[in-house]
């Protein structure tokens, strides 16, 4: 589906590359200062156009993101007006992008239209100094874990996952064996080694807290086991927030475990919701069903506490917007953040051609559930660690924070 916003929604273009000066936000994750009205709508707007949209990276300067992998991927990191996301530069979708990344003489960088025309200005943050380190054994940090947005360290543990290999089994957008095909990551990421990476990031690149996804293993524990034991790895060497992300286990004894064992913040993963999506986009993880997931998300919040539990919503993959607010309400009803995400289709998988949401369509299920959670008693802020705290994917916690214009 075309996307029925336009250039024109932005602040005014101007012919240099700044600009954004009319927005006035703090940086993610520490939102302390309210934005008007305006300035969110516009910065949140903005930011689910590059989204949808992706960017054209001539390779500028800094942490070139990721390809691959688990979650979210063939993104890059860019800060504009002190908030970080992550913004397509090497799917499909980026390429034909209305939009380019374009480098002055100064070195200053803007998000500038084909002609050339600015449009923000925005800064590519660096590689972080971790990624020059290697483990004893010779194995590269950065293919133990990555920098994600601005202070996140995020590393998938188990590289594999037992509904890869059969993609009638396997999630359609999911890429998590493609960095291992082309040797960027290792096959399983050892607890010590977790550790010492993430003790490096804290010291040497002021990393604020560590995300820990997994494939998922075939085993009753869906990965907690591994989840739990990197976590207690981790709290042994370096004091950081930590968030696993893993299937529901089938013993719920494990959310106590993972918690007693140092993990702060648990996400379980929706994905999409109505029956027939599900069926399609998930074929093999649709047979634990919502039912269950339901049942899961009670059992953990019981443990982690209302709002440190999240769960990812992709829109854009047929899930009307109705049944995405609807969701997002009744999970936020038991303690449970809804991360709502553009899908974003990601090069070599079966729906690297599937369309990207339009930015209307994102704007209005944002709108909506930012209003629920203002409503409510959980937030991306309060929680402990994780991909809602982090927000990089999502324009959600701009939309989250933005006054409430009925208010
Ligand atoms: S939201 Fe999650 S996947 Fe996206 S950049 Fe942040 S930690 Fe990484």
């Amino acid at each position: 589906m075309a996307d029925s916003s336009t250039r024109t929604d932005f602040p005014a273009r101007t012919d240099s590359p700044a600009r954004t000066d009319s927005l006035s936000r703090t940086d993610s994750p520490s939102r302390t200062e309210a934005p008007s009205l305006v300035d969110a709508q516009v910065l949140g707007r903005l930011v689910t156009e590059l989204q949808v949209r992706g960017v054209v990276d001539p390779a500028i300067a800094g942490n070139q993101g990721r390809r691959g992998g688990a979650g979210p991927s063939d993104h890059r990191a860019l800060t504009i007006n002190g908030t970080t996301v992550m913004v397509p530069v090497y799917n499909a979708v980026s390429q034909d992008s209305p939009f380019q990344l374009q480098q002055d003489a100064s070195g200053a960088v803007a998000v500038a239209d084909r002609a050339g025309a600015g449009l923000a200005a925005v800064t590519a943050p660096a590689e972080p100094a971790f990624y020059g380190l290697s483990t004893a054994d010779g194995t590269p940090y950065k293919a133990i874990a990555l920098l994600h947005g601005r202070d996140v360290l995020a590393t998938t543990l188990l590289q594999t996952c037992i509904r890869f290999r059969d993609r009638s089994q396997s999630c359609q957008f999911c890429a998590i064996e493609q960095s291992l095909e082309d040797g960027r990551t290792v096959v399983r990421k050892t607890p010590a080694q977790v550790a010492e990476v993430a003790e490096a990031a804290v010291r040497l690149d002021g990393v604020r807290q560590l995300v820990m996804t997994t494939g998922t293993p075939n085993s009753d524990d869906r990965g907690a086991r591994l989840m739990a034991e990197t976590a207690a790895a981790v709290k042994a060497k370096v004091a950081i927030p930590i968030q696993g992300q893993c299937e529901p286990p089938d013993d719920p004894i494990w959310y106590q475990r993972m918690k007693d064992a140092g993990i702060d913040s648990l996400g379980m993963h929706l994905e999409v919701v109505e029956p027939e999506v599900r069926r399609r986009i998930l074929p093999g993880k649709a047979e634990l069903t919502l039912e269950r997931y339901f049942a899961a998300f009670e059992q953990a919040v019981a443990v982690f506490g209302r709002g440190q539990v999240s769960t990812y919503l992709l829109a854009g993959l047929g899930d009307s917007a109705q049944s995405l607010i609807a969701c997002s309400e009744r999970l936020i009803q038991i303690g449970v953040y809804p991360f709502v995400v553009p899908f974003v289709p990601i090069a070599g998988t079966p729906l690297q051609h599937h369309p990207a949401p339009s930015t209307d369509f994102m704007v209005g299920v944002y709108g909506a559930v930012a209003a629920l959670l203002r409503a409510s008693d959980i937030s991306a802020e309060a929680m402990a660690a994780g991909c809602a705290k982090c927000g990089a994917c999502s324009a959600l916690s701009l939309f989250e924070t933005a006054p409430d214009p009925k208010a």
